[in-house]
C-alpha cells in the first residue's frame, strides 16, 4: 500500500545568529492511510517543529532539508500554489490553542463555511454541511453555534468547534498537535474519542502529538518517540509499550499517568530536560539523563538500527533492555 506520507531524513532549521541550529534532524518515517501515528516527547523535542515541515507553516527563519511526500508527491517540487491548496484542505491540522485555527473576529458559521470552499458548492449547503458536522462532534443547537464567536466559547467546545473545521476541509492526513493539553480531564477523554472517530470519517491517516503516554495508547497504531530533535524509538503501540527498546520511552511510559488513581496534573517527570538543539552532548544525545548510560555513551553516539521488521531504536543496549 503506498503512504500518505513519507518522510525522508527530514531536519528543521531554525536561524541563529549567523548560522542555524537543527531542532529536527534526520527524520524518517512512514504513515499508511488508516493509521494513527503517535509523535511523543517531552517539551522541547521537536514535535511541532517536526509538525511544520509537513504542514509547511514554518516560523520565519525556519527551513526544511530532506524530503516530505504527500501521497507520493514531493511537497518540494510543487508550486506554491498547488502547496497552499494542498495543505489547506487535504492536509489539516488541530493545534493546542484553537485560538490560532479560528478567527478571533470571525463568527464560526461563516469560518466553517470557508473551510469547504474547495467543495464549489453554494453557501447555504456549505452551511448545512457546517452544521451537521457540530453536531457529528457533539454540540447541541448547532445553528446557535454558527453564530457565536470564538471568544464565546469555552475551551473544550472551541477545540470541537476546530475539529469540527479541520473535518470539513476534507483532509487525508489529520494532524494533531497537542490538542487536550489545555483540557481538563473529562473534555480530553471526549476529545481524544472525538478524533479516534475523525480518523474514521476521513479514510486518511492521523499524526497525533502528545507528551503523554498514556494517550498514546488509547488512541494510536504505531509510535515515534522524538528526543531533542532525534527519533529514538519507532515501533507499533502494543510491542513498544509492552517491550520498549530505548531507556528514554521506558522513561516517558514510568511518567504515563495511566496506573495514576487520583486525576492530577503534577505527573511524576524525568529528571533533567531536554538539551537545547545548540547544546547537544558529545555520544548518544540522551546519556547524560540515561540510568543505563556507560562510559561508550557519552562518546560514541549510538545509529537508529533496525530490531526486527517495524521496530527501530537508537541505543547501543536495545538488545539489553
Ligand atoms: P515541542 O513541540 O516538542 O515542544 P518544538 O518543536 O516547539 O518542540 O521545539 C524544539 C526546539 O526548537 C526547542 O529547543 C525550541 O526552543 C526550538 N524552537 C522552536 N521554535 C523555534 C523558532 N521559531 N525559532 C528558534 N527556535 C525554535
Ligand atoms: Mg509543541
Amino acid at each position: 500500500m503506498s503512504a500518505v506520507l513519507s518522510l525522508n531524513d527530514v531536519s528543521v532549521n531554525y536561524a541563529k545568529g549567523r548560522g542555524h541550529v537543527a531542532a529536527v534532524r534526520g527524520v524518517s518515517l512512514e504513515l499508511a492511510a488508516g493509521e494513527t501515528l503517535g509523535l511523543v516527547g517531552e517539551s522541547g523535542s521537536g514535535k511541532s517543529s517536526l509538525a511544520s515541515a509537513i504542514t509547511g507553516l514554518l516560523p520565519n527563519g525556519a527551513h526544511v532539508t530532506g524530503e516530505v511526500r504527500f501521497e507520493g508527491q514531493d511537497m518540494a517540487s510543487l508550486k506554491a500554489e498547488a502547496q497552499r491548496r494542498l495543505r489547506g484542505s487535504a492536509i489539516a491540522t488541530i493545534a493546542q490553542d484553537p485560538f490560532t485555527s479560528l478567527n478571533p473576529v470571525t463568527r464560526i458559521g461563516r469560518q466553517l463555511v470557508e473551510f469547504q470552499h474547495w467543495r464549489g458548492e453554494g453557501r447555504r449547503a456549505l452551511a448545512a454541511r457546517a452544521e451537521e458536522m457540530l453536531t457529528r462532534v457533539g454540540l447541541s443547537d448547532p445553528a446557535a453555534r454558527m453564530r457565536q464567536y470564538p471568544h464565546q466559547l469555552s475551551g473544550g467546545i472551541r477545540q470541537r468547534v476546530s475539529i469540527a473545521a479541520a473535518l470539513l476541509a476534507g483532509p487525508r492526513l489529520l494532524i494533531a498537535d497537542e490538542p487536550t493539553t489545555a483540557l481538563d480531564a473529562t473534555t480530553e477523554d471526549q476529545i481524544i474519542e472525538l478524533i479516534r472517530e475523525a480518523r474514521r470519517l476521513i479514510d486518511g491517516a492521523v499524526v497525533f502529538i502528545t507528551h503523554d503516554m498514556g494517550v498514546v495508547r488509547r488512541l494510536c497504531d504505531r509510535v515515534a518517540v522524538l528526543y531533542a530533535g532525534e527519533l529514538v524509538e519507532t515501533g507499533p503501540v502494543a510491542e513498544v509499550l509492552a517491550r520498549p527498546k530505548h531507556p528514554y520511552t521506558r522513561a516517558l511510559l514510568e511518567c504515563d499517568p495511566a496506573g495514576i488513581v487520583t486525576p492530577t496534573r503534577h505527573l511524576p517527570t524525568i529528571p533533567g530536560t531536554v538539551p537545547a538543539p545548540s547544546a547537544l552532548p558529545a555520544g548518544c544525545i540522551f546519556a547524560p539523563r540515561c540510568v543505563m548510560a556507560r562510559s561508550d555513551c557519552t562518546v560514541n553516539k549510538p545509529a537508529r538500527r533496525p530490531l526486527g521488521p517495524e521496530r527501530a531504536s537508537a541505543c547501543h543496549f536495545a538488545e539489553e533492555l
